[in-house]
């Protein structure tokens, strides 16, 4: 996600960093033992109810060394529903979610809710054993939420769109002989699932047009959707939207608008960022594992500029549609930012997987770096079209003077030394400080200290090295450490590191 906060203007409208100022053996242990290796979905959007019908299979297999006869299965619904019954409750109190049936080969399994009624622990009918796999279906009903928001629906020039993510049922994650899952954070996220492979039908009215994780191709109102080694599946429907192209490093881009006088800056602007930041991030990191991205774009919710699926990310457009209101300059910088930071966990939470609840500084940190410290430092056609729009100047000498400041801040950073914590997971944030100022601000600040110490030529080794030995895997921060100091051991970086990280949430 991309939380919008306070940031210093450069006057040109480049967003620099108030905080500065004062301021072994690698191993992928984290990959899940019971894995679920296919979702098959077949899913109807009503939309005159606002709901949709589920029927979903997850072939679960055991790559452990132990039997299992228990699987949690997560309706992850559960948890926003519930959330928005309260937070929301003039549109939303009574929405629901209702798991009818879980089966195996057409009979009914027996399974319990936890205390918290995401999670069903289904009995499987015989032992799952090592080296075996077992598919089991679910059947269930959930109402889409009304708000502008990942899960939810909003009434939009006389149409609607429907935005279906933390929506859709998954196998729990199972690693070191447990379950890990957490509780529904509405700031934050709370996924942590495997790569997998999606067949997905979604059933929609024939006005609407469908972005979709993965590839995807429509007839008649029904969408065919497949994912190959995709960490989750988010849909995106409207009867509103125009949908246009790119091409970048030979991925296409799928851009998904509300179309009018006021948007056509805001999809140039888009698609161009878009472009530039695949092709950024592709030759400083490794490629992107894709053949296609879809954007998807309207207004969201105040506070959110953008969200992140594999092969889809969300933007908000918020600064741009409003009907009285011309863009500001803010609105400028607002939507470059949204989209490289979205576009950056492709890189940072799709293509290598990591905990968003318990380590959200590994996604949201590096995805905020990347945006602001890599593409936000660098000359692309994106951020001259953006300067043009916004009618300022920003030449290159400009440009090499905002990199060496850049640099000067983050080297008086390192010798400042000072001791300000990143790695808390979402349940442990001291009091008064929120997620943004933690793993966003504080954490990019971290890998800032790292490409100044390390250098630019040895920081980007480690990343590209991190990204081929986690490639579509789970990953921790302790490995990612491990990576850091198989390049950079040095008492320089080591003190960064201890200034950074409690080994405690290791
Ligand atoms: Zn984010």
């Amino acid at each position: 996600m991309r939380i919008k906060y306070k940031k210093l203007l450069l006057v040109a409208g480049i967003t620099l960093i108030t905080s500065f100022c004062f301021s072994e053996q690698v191993k992928a242990d984290a990959d899940p033992e019971i894995k679920a290796d296919n979702y098959a979905m077949d899913v109807k959007l009503n939309t005159k109810r606002n709901q949709l019908n589920e029927t979903v299979t997850i072939t679960v297999k055991n790559n452990g060394q132990n039997s299992v006869k228990e699987v949690v299965v997560r309706n992850i619904a559960y948890g926003v529903l519930k959330y928005n019954r309260k937070h929301f409750k003039k549109h939303n109190k009574n929405v629901k979610t209702t798991v009818y049936s879980v089966s195996e080969e057409g009979k009914n399994l027996s399974y319990n809710y936890g205390e918290d009624h995401s999670n069903l622990y289904v009995t499987l009918p015989s032992d799952l054993k090592a080296g075996q796999s077992q598919a089991i279906t679910l059947k269930l009903t959930t109402d889409v939420p009304y708000r502008k928001d990942r899960f939810g629906y909003q009434n939009i020039r006389g149409g609607k769109v429907y935005n279906l993510s933390f929506c859709f049922p998954y196998l729990s994650d199972y690693r070191n002989g447990q379950w890990n899952y957490h509780p529904y954070s509405d700031e934050g996220e709370n996924r942590n699932n495997g790569v997998s492979n999606y067949h997905v039908s979604f059933y929609a009215p024939k006005s609407y047009k469908v972005a979709a994780t993965g590839d995807n191709s429509i007839f008649n109102g029904k969408t065919t959707i497949e994912a190959r080694d995709a960490r989750d599946m988010a849909i995106v429907a409207s009867n509103r939207f125009k949908v246009s192209h790119a091409k970048a490093d030979g991925i296409v881009i799928n851009n998904f608008y509300l179309p009018g006088k006021k948007s056509s800056n805001y999809n140039k602007l888009t698609k161009q960022t878009a472009i530039d930041s695949l092709k950024l991030f592709d030759k400083k990191v490794g490629k992107y594992p894709y053949k296609e991205l879809d954007i998807t774009e309207y207004p969201f919710n105040n506070s959110t500029g953008g969200m992140e699926y594999p092969g889809l990310i969300m933007i908000s457009g918020n600064g741009f549609l409003n009907k009285k209101k011309s863009p500001n300059s803010y609105a400028y910088t607002e939507l470059v930012g949204d989209v490289s930071h979205e576009v950056a966990h492709q890189w940072f939470y799709s293509t290598i997987g990591t905990d968003e609840y318990t380590e959200p500084w590994l996604d949201e940190g590096m995805a905020e770096f990347f945006e602001e410290s890599v593409y936000g430092l660098t000359k692309t056609p994106s951020r001259t079209m953006q300067t043009k729009m916004m009618h300022v100047k920003f030449t290159d000498k400009d440009r090499r003077r905002l990199v060496k400041t850049f640099n000067a801040i983050i080297k008086m950073d390192i010798k400042d030394n000072k001791r300000s914590i990143i790695n808390y997971p979402l349940n442990k944030i001291p009091k008064g400080k929120d997620e943004a100022d933690i793993a966003y601000d504080t954490a990019k600040m971290f890998y800032d200290e790292l490409m100044v110490a390390m250098g630019k030529q040895k920081f980007f080794q480690a990343m590209q090295d991190y990204y081929r030995t986690y490639y579509l895997k789970q990953t921790t921060g302790r490995e990612f450490l491990n990576i850091i100091r198989k390049y950079d051991n040095s008492k320089k970086v080591n003190k960064i590191i201890s200034n950074f990280i409690d080994p405690k949430y290791l």
